[in-house]
């Protein structure tokens, strides 16, 4: 995507996006030359930043299919970025092809690419909504058609946290989640992670987007672990990204993702 192209309502080409970046990271096509340009700073620090995304992507794929073979029919993937394929519903509709998708972002340019892939998509739907009001989301009326939480249900929050601010409460919009959730319910989160992350990667990252609407907040693997209060952590707890159920051997990187799975019991 260029500059000249056509801009959509509501998305800023001037201002880095994290969508829009991560799927520069991730090889995509639909960034603009202020997202590349912030993204390579990080690159040149951390070379390997594109493999620790994709080790992100598999996880989600691992977990998604994990709780699709366990009979959960419906998932909510929040902050689900511009999508890159395989997509959760691709992948859960290959073990249950009845399964509901919700996909929610906050950034206008998500909703648009989500809008026309999934315009023929049956009980696949994408919405715009922002995390940090659940009430909102959860109450969303094309949500509520598609996603029912008096049964279980897999929420995502797959590299979306260290862009909630501690000021936002993280921990308290979470448990929101968590209460609405019915029992057998899970819940999957990763997000960066200050122990053992190259010092000088990680201080790039958070200079270029300082500015942003959303900075970059890493945490430790403990306080990580906190925003599982109320759910049962699934085994092995929360690991680096490359080492929940890892299904090949993934090479560490110089920044580092935290991953976890709760059960709501
Ligand atoms: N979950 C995807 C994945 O793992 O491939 C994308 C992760 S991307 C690093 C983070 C996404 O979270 C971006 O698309 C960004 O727009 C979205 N995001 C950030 N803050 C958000 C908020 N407050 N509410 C909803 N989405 C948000």
């Amino acid at each position: 995507m260029s500059e000249h192209e056509f801009v959509p309502p509501g998305v800023d080409p001037t201002q880095m996006s994290h969508a829009r970046a991560y799927d520069y990271v991730l090889g995509g096509k639909d960034n603009y030359a202020v997202d590349r340009e912030a993204a390579a700073q990080v690159i040149q620090l951390a070379p390997d930043l594109p493999v620790l995304g994709k080790a992100q992507r598999r996880f989600l794929l691992r977990v998604t299919q994990m709780c699709a073979k366990a009979g959960i029919d419906q998932f909510l993937d929040i902050g689900s970025g511009i999508p890159t394929a395989p997509n959760v519903h691709e992948t859960v509709r290959a073990i249950n092809p009845k399964a509901g998708v919700v996909y929610v972002d906050y950034d206008p340019l998500v909703t648009v690419h989500n809008g026309a892939l999934l315009a023929d998509g049956d009980r696949v739907i994408s919405i715009q909504a922002d995390v940090r009001d659940p009430q909102a989301l959860m109450s969303h009326p094309e949500l509520t058609e598609l996603i029912d939480f008096d049964r279980p249900v897999l929420i995502l929050f797959v590299g979306l946290f260290h862009l909630v601010a501690d000021e936002h409460d993280p921990a308290g919009v979470i448990a929101q989640y968590r209460d609405r959730m019915a029992p057998g319910s899970h819940l999957m989160l990763s997000q960066f992670c200050t122990d053992g992350s190259d010092e000088a990667a990680k201080a790039k990252l958070e200079e270029i987007s300082v500015n942003s609407p959303s900075p970059m907040c890493f945490r430790h693997k403990d306080e990580i672990a906190r925003f599982f209060d109320g759910f049962e952590l699934v085994e092995p707890g929360v690991v680096d990204v490359q080492d929940w159920w890892p299904d090949e051997p993934a090479p560490r990187t110089k920044l580092k993702v935290a991953a976890g799975v709760g059960k709501k019991l």
